[in-house]
């Protein structure tokens, strides 16, 4: 697969096979073109040249309609900073999830409710963005990102705003999440996290795949 924004090759060539269930690990220097694979793969935007095919979907050549259906059904992504909107309560940050697809508002709260109750942070559901910690933050932007039971969940540094605490609960939870079956996508300059979690390690360099390696579980 390749993209090119102008002048600039951000992915040059890159041929990746991530088989359901896996996690892995994309690591490489700023700039090699790691977001850009996360956005490809998110459908977020279109490659330049080959194809990112899930679940069977070429996703390059989906309508702009299945596209937005797409990254709303099999996609779940959490970002360093959270990205949760500050004037909605955690639950209904979550539940927004679920609405966007058609889920009745009912529906949708039922299930941000039981994630909350399974990622541990029932009693903060009411609170506002603003007054929770980063890993009580980090927690909701998975529950939201679990709404629609994704095939694929995507973290872009999802540790990288957290003290090592709360940096350590997420990687637990994504941990869990990856031995009940979530696949997982992780891109970060965390070693430690890297590790913690994936079962593979995918280097980047230049918009290219400089290595793998089977990473080996760690505790
Ligand atoms: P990384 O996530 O590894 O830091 P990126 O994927 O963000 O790397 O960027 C790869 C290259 O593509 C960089 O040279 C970056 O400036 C460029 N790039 C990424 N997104 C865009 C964009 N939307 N428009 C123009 N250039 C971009
Ligand atoms: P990261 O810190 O994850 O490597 P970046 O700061 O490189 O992310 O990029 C953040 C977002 O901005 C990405 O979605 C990327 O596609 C976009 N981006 C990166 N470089 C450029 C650029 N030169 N012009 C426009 N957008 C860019």
């Amino acid at each position: 697969m390749r993209k090119e924004y102008g002048e600039t090759t951000a992915l040059d060539g890159v041929s990746l096979e991530i088989r359901a269930g896996e996690a892995v690990a994309v690591m490489g220097p700023s700039g090699c073109g790691k977001s850009t694979l996360l956005n490809m793969i998110a459908g977020l935007d279109r490659p330049t040249g080959g194809t990112v095919t899930v679940h069977g979907e070429n996703v390059g050549e989906l309508s702009e309609k299945g596209l937005a259906l797409y990254r709303r059904r099999r996609i779940g992504m959490i970002f360093q900073f959270f990205n949760l909107i500050d004037d909605l309560s955690a639950l209904d940050n979550v539940a927004l999830a679920a609405q966007l697809t058609g889920s009745p508002a009912r529906q949708a709260r039922r299930r941000a409710l039981e994630l909350f109750d399974e990622l541990g942070i029932a009693d903060r559901r009411n609170a506002y963005p603003a007054v929770l910690s980063g890993g009580e933050r980090q927690r909701v932007a998975v529950a939201r990102a679990l709404m629609n039971r994704p095939a694929l969940l995507l973290a872009d540094e999802p540790t990288g705003a957290l003290d090592s605490r709360a940096g350590e609960q997420v990687m637990d939870l994504l941990l869990d999440l990856n031995q009940i079956g979530q696949t997982l996508i992780l891109v970060t300059h965390d070693d430690h996290l890297a590790r913690r979690c994936a079962g593979r390690l995918v280097e980047f360099a230049d918009g290219r795949v400089t290595g793998e390696h089977t990473l080996e579980p760690s505790v």
